[in-house]
């Protein structure tokens, strides 16, 4: 299974889980709070792709600036 990471939007706790890929965006609980305010976050090979420095964002969303789009699974 391929390794995804995540953050965390309450509590800004980065971590990675071991998910199957139909399970990358589905909802997954803050390893430090527990909370499910998470969003996946895009790999370096996807930001590489992207031409946009993920690193500098804690955003899982490539498509958007707001953060608050449907892709970053922030409502
Ligand atoms: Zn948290």
């Amino acid at each position: 299974m391929p390794l995804y990471e995540y953050i965390c939007i309450d509590c800004r706790t980065q971590f990675d889980a071991l998910r199957s890929i139909s399970d990358a965006d589905a909802p997954i609980a803050c390893q430090d709070c527990q909370g499910e305010n998470t969003s996946r976050m895009l790999s370096l090979f996807y930001a590489h792709s992207d031409g946009r420095a993920v690193t500098q964002s804690a955003s899982a969303c490539g498509s958007c600036a707001t953060h608050t789009c449907s892709t970053c699974g922030v409502n």
